[in-house]
């Protein structure tokens, strides 16, 4: 079986897997950042009475129509309405009621004015210029209609969704349960963050790098610790990850020499190995295999590529199993600020940031692309695409990106 593929195809072959999805209901409180779990429409109108927009008051506009700046209109008033009070009386020709901001609109009153613009005793209101009928009252329902679509499935919540939900006095939101994604890290050189830095040892940075874009794309990332370059003990870590998680993630044992250790690992526990190798650059050393229906991803220990091949290979397949309907960054054609001087047998990724400069957009790319640099991609915005077989591009090339967005 062919195991090395092409980056596109294996992102499709990921994302085509079938998953299901459990949802669960959490307080509006608990709602933001999660997916929403069923279309929800407005129950009441927004405002749910026509209201006062302002601190003054509430007349029929055509009382004033004759009012001049030397020749005021006196309305009588017939009552204070703070907001949170019913109306007490209707509002009748040559009549005005003291509104608060907020306050329902009294029955026969059409326009309001702000205090300020007006002149005012206990008893009485002078207008100075005309107010058309239907002036700032703000109207039920001009802010939201029953019926009305608040959120969708498979979006996001954030805080003017919530804002909208409370706004119908819903308590809860439908959401999906977060899938628990196990990252385990392969490496004898490995180091626990917290503990003094043996000698020939490295921090194990990859499980927090992973683990943060995992949390932003709305997953629960479990830490799988640390296990030596030794297969037995490495697949014995996956099997027992898979018991708790809803998809394994493990880092390292990925270059040429000792790929196979996450590979033959996979095989072990009996995993269908789906592909191993892709064709792209950084981050190809990746594998991918199914266990139960759950994915066994097995990526570069290298930084920059294990992130590299997570966003672009399996990020739509991990927002799919997080309940969202938009599985792709968004794309964008920029031209290349820089020549890029190589040939890419790969499809390759370079981290960059969008320029704009006159009506244009540039990608600027990134110093240090190397696998093992993250560094470059923080301030990054855009991941750019040098498609397979390309020559050296000249600056100005219009290539592909994606706008890094969780
Ligand atoms: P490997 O894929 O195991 O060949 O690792 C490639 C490079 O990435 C080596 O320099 C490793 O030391 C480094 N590396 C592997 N795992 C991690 C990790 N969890 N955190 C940081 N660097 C790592
Ligand atoms: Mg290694």
């Amino acid at each position: 079986m062919k195991k090395t593929i092409k980056t596109q195809e294996a992102c499709e072959m990921l994302y085509n897997l079938s998953v299901t999805v459990a949802a669960e209901r959490v307080s509006l409180r608990d709602a933001i950042g999660r997916v929403a779990a069923e279309d929800v429409a407005a129950k009441i109108p927004v405002p749910t009475f026509d209201r006062s927009p302002y601190d003054g008051y509430a007349f029929r506009g055509l009382d004033t129509q004759s009012a001049r700046r030397d020749a005021p209109v006196a309305l009588d008033l017939t009552e204070e309405i703070p907001a949170g009070v019913w109306p007490g009386r209707p509002v009748k020709s040559g009549e005005a009621a003291k509104i608060l901001t907020g306050a329902p609109i009294p029955d026969g009153a059409d326009a309001t004015i702000k205090y300020e613009d007006t002149e005012f005793t206990d008893k009485t209101v002078s207008i100075f210029s005309p107010v058309q009928p239907n002036t700032d009252i703000a109207r039920a329902g001009s802010d939201v209609m029953p019926g009305e679509e608040l959120s969708s499935d498979g979006t996001l919540i954030t805080a003017p969704v919530i804002s909208s939900f409370a706004n119908q006095g819903f308590t809860h939101a439908e959401v999906y349960r977060k899938p628990i994604i196990t990252v385990i890290s392969t490496g004898t050189e490995l180091c626990d963050v917290g503990t003094p830095l043996r000698r020939a040892a490295i921090y194990n940075s990859n499980v927090y790098t992973l683990s943060a874009y995992l949390t932003a794309a709305g997953a629960a990332a479990a830490d799988g610790g640390c296990v030596p370059d030794e297969p037995g003990k490495i697949a014995d870590r996956i099997g027992r990850a898979l018991e708790t998680s809803d998809m394994v993630i493990t880092t390292g044992g990925a270059s040429v020499g000792d790929y196979d250790w996450v590979t033959t690992s996979a095989r072990q526990l009996g995993a269908d190995i789906l592909f191993w190798k892709v064709l792209l650059r950084p981050g190809g050393a990746i594998m991918a295999a199914v266990k139960d229906g759950k994915v066994i991803l097995g990526l570069s220990g290298n930084p920059a590529a294990a992130v590299i091949g997570l966003l672009r290979v399996a990020m739509p397949f991990i927002k799919k199993l997080c309940g969202r309907s938009e599985l792709y960054f968004p794309e964008i054609r920029v031209a290349l600020k820089e020549p890029f001087r190589k040939e890419s047998q790969k499809l390759r990724i370079l981290r960059g940031r969008l320029e704009i400069a006159d009506s244009r957009a540039y990608f600027a790319a990134g110093s240090g692309q190397g696998s093992e640099t993250l560094s470059s991609l923080a301030g990054c915005d855009l991941l750019g695409e040098i498609p397979l077989g390309s020559p050296p591009l000249p600056a100005g090339t219009l290539i592909k990106a994606y706008r890094i967005i969780l």
